[in-house]
């Protein structure tokens, strides 16, 4: 049993909290949970719904992982098990997704465990007086004198540990847990923000890279990749009409092959065209298959 980390996830209450936390214990532990060689091409990233979204760093890996996965599922709750995060009402992890985009920060056992360190700090006077008074009932004084030095210690303790993972959210000033900047809330709404101002740079012009899009927006590589799916999705969906318009093939022309308006010729236009709706075809009547089954 892990007693720190245990604490720490009984003391945060709310659902998201337990999620950061979690995967935060993961990250820091995912080198023993699944071994030097996974752990360095591969990094939890959050829980959605159940859900353990792992970051890898090549579709290889995502599918290597894939083909792992019930291994790695038990690995990982035999690790949270020892936390005391799978009983009760805790969080659960159900299903495990992988993805491929950059690996940006690893959290090495070294960083974490300087995190982890306690500092235990004498209570105030009003802490001691509460803790006085809950032991109001005991009439043997040595009795009451040592649920008051167990109740000391662990106000103390809780306190050393909200001392190591309470920060404030930058922006509305709550306190949160665990290495994020802002509470869950604020973080919605500035990935919401960030979301609609990159989608709009990418939709004016569909052909910049994530490092040219920086100069105007300041997202990260997933979130990047994740909109520009999106935004091919929906340039997928329109092109697959027989009555597209023009501006349509154009735009996921230079969506699809990233170069400028200037270097557009009809062929390559035909041609990006013929094959994106090749695959569509294809890829809709696997599914159609896939249904059928
Ligand atoms: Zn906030």
């Amino acid at each position: 049993m892990r007693l720190i980390e245990a604490t720490i996830l009984k003391i945060i209450k709310s659902k998201a909290g337990k999620e950061k936390f979690i995967v935060y214990y993961l990250r820091s532990n995912w080198f023993d949970i699944c071994g030097a060689n996974i752990a360095k091409h591969s990094k939890p990233t959050r829980i959605d719904r159940g859900i353990l979204f792992v970051n890898t760093d090549s579709s290889a890996w995502s599918h290597n992982l894939l083909m792992m996965k019930a291994q790695l599922m038990g690995k990982i709750k035999n690790s949270l098990g020892e936390i005391g995060s799978l009983k009760g009402q805790d969080i659960s992890i159900k299903d495990i997704m992988f993805f491929n985009g950059l690996i940006t920060k690893n959290i090495s056992t070294e960083e974490s465990k300087e995190e982890t360190k306690l500092v235990f700090k004498p209570l105030t006077e009003e802490e001691q007086k509460e803790i006085y008074n809950k032991t109001a009932k005991l009439t043997n004084p040595e009795i009451r004198a040592a649920f008051d030095r167990i109740l000391n210690d662990d106000k103390k303790r809780k306190k050393a540990v909200l001392d190591v993972w309470n920060r404030q959210c930058k922006k509305c000033g709550v306190p949160i847990i665990g290495e994020y900047y802002y509470c869950p809330a604020c973080e919605r709404e500035r990935k919401d923000a960030l979301w609609a101002k990159a989608a709009e740079i990418i939709n004016s012009a569909p052909w910049l890279s994530h490092e040219e899009c920086l100069n105007y927006v300041n997202c990260d590589k997933m979130l990047f990749s994740e909109i520009k799916a999106n935004i091919k999705n929906k340039a997928y969906q329109k092109i697959a009409q027989e009555e597209c318009t023009a501006e349509d093939k154009v735009f996921v022309t230079l969506l699809e092959l990233g170069i400028v308006p200037e270097k557009l010729t009809d062929e390559l236009i035909e041609e990006t065209v013929e094959r994106l709706r090749r695959n569509i075809y294809v890829s809709s009547s696997r599914s159609r298959l896939r249904n059928k089954e």
